[in-house]
């Protein structure tokens, strides 16, 4: 399918966020929408995770991710949006001037409104500085599923699990599928992280979970041999694995902001955006995990819908002026840095339905104490990795 030089708006990533926003900007009759995706085939992370449940609530029924992929491609497709696969954004520009990597060289687009859908990814082994070799068979999740659903590949028989968020336990499912036993699942804070049914698994299928345990040093040659793991009385061990597979951590992928002159915020490490998931280009809107770290499939399909509304009405001018925005204060005062981070950033005069109804945070740690949103002041009692919704605040 031929890139077009101009078009209404530019999808950037193919996922539950990009395809929902392309489904209902269709739907609600934009002509020309267009979603870009690197990868050679839509759907984003979905794709190659083989559990379910995914599209419980937007299609009333558990479905497996490839399945839920492939339902909302042809969801958006039907509504009249177009999708080019293998085609990279490589500059966001001003005011929605991009530039693209194809197959058939580069080429420059020019979008009415961009939304960015990139999604997030894992924290890698050298950004949380593991120490020890570097050995084959350390792997992030998003790196083995594919390899494992897609390629057949069986890296590893025995590995360890670093982390306990919900992706930990998709990660020890993909494990089993190809044919490993992890040997545990190691976390360094006090808890288990995922709630629900997850932590249950492990024990079902004895693997231990060692918490307040961090991952120290990696150790092998060409393969993983072992780990060192020090436990929170600060007592060392070695514990025997042919792998390791880095979970979790989620960072929005955000690389494309570098050089577009739009805000990014150094708590989410994604886009500055107001209510409206409008960035400070107002060209630009996010949806997605490319907002913050990592939420379910079917809340950022949801918030993808929401962002097209927003979109759409900034089409016909319909949101109100970008410059009238101002910078939601929000702060833990007895704690600096406790908050992971606290979005929307900026507030508009509303005017028109929020793409982001709520403030939504996170902790990077336990805390109980003051939260301060705009002029709001509150108590705040949370635990990292529970989704926090607070209403939209007050303005000073
Ligand atoms: C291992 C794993 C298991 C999970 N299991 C579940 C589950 O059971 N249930 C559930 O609800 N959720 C699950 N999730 C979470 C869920 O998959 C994600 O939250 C969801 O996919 C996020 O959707 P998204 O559209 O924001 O991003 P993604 O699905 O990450 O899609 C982003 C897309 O953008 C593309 N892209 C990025 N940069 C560019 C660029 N510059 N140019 C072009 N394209 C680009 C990427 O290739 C990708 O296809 C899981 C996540 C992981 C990692």
């Amino acid at each position: 399918m031929t890139l077009p030089d101009m078009v209404d708006v530019a999808i950037i990533g193919a996922g539950p966020a990009g395809l929902s926003a392309a489904r209902h900007l269709a739907e609600a009759g934009i002509a020309s929408v267009h979603v870009l995706e690197r990868e050679a085939e839509a759907g984003g992370i979905p794709r190659h995770c083989l559990h379910s449940p995914f599209g419980l609530r937007e299609y009333g029924r558990p479905m497996t991710g490839p399945a839920y992929a492939r339902l909302n491609l042809r969801r958006a497709l039907s509504a009249g949006a177009q999708v080019h696969t293998r085609v990279t954004v490589t500059t966001l520009g001003p005011g929605g001037a991009l530039e693209l990597s194809t197959p058939d060289g580069l080429h420059q687009l020019r979008a009415r409104a961009v939304i960015l859908a990139t999604g997030a990814r894992e924290t890698s082994r050298a950004a949380r500085l593991i120490g020890g070799t570097k050995p084959g068979g350390v792997l992030t999740t998003g790196a083995l599923q594919p390899l494992v659903h897609v390629n057949g590949a069986r890296p590893f028989l025995a590995p360890l699990i670093l982390g306990t968020e919900l992706v930990s336990f998709s990660a020890l499912l993909t494990c089993r599928s190809a044919g490993a036993k992890p040997v545990a699942m190691v976390e360094p804070g006090p808890r288990i992280r995922a709630r629900w049914t997850a932590p249950l698994l492990p024990r079902l299928l004895g693997i231990p979970v060692l918490t307040g345990t961090e991952l120290l040093a990696i150790h092998g040659g060409s393969q993983v041999t072992g780990a060192t793991l020090r436990n929170a009385t600060g007592k060392t061990r070695e514990i025997a694995c042919d792998g390791v597979v880095i979970t979790g951590a989620f960072r929005p992928e955000s690389a494309l902001l570098a050089g577009s002159g739009c805000d990014k915020d150094p708590r989410s490490l994604g886009p500055v955006v107001d209510q409206y998931a409008r960035l400070t280009d107002p060209a630009y809107f996010a949806c997605g995990n490319a907002l913050r770290g990592v939420e379910t499939a079917g809340a950022c399909w949801r918030e993808g819908r929401r962002v097209a509304r927003s979109v759409a009405l900034a089409l016909l001018d319909g949101l109100p002026d970008p410059q009238a925005t101002r910078t939601i204060p929000a702060d833990t005062p007895e704690a600096p840095g406790a908050l992971a981070y606290a979005l929307p950033h900026r507030l508009a005069p509303d005017t028109a339905p929020p793409a982001l109804p709520h403030m939504q945070l996170r902790v990077t740690r336990d805390y109980s104490g003051p939260l301060t949103l705009g002029r709001d002041q509150g108590q705040l009692h949370a635990r990292p990795d529970r989704r926090i919704h607070r209403p939209l605040p007050r303005m000073p």
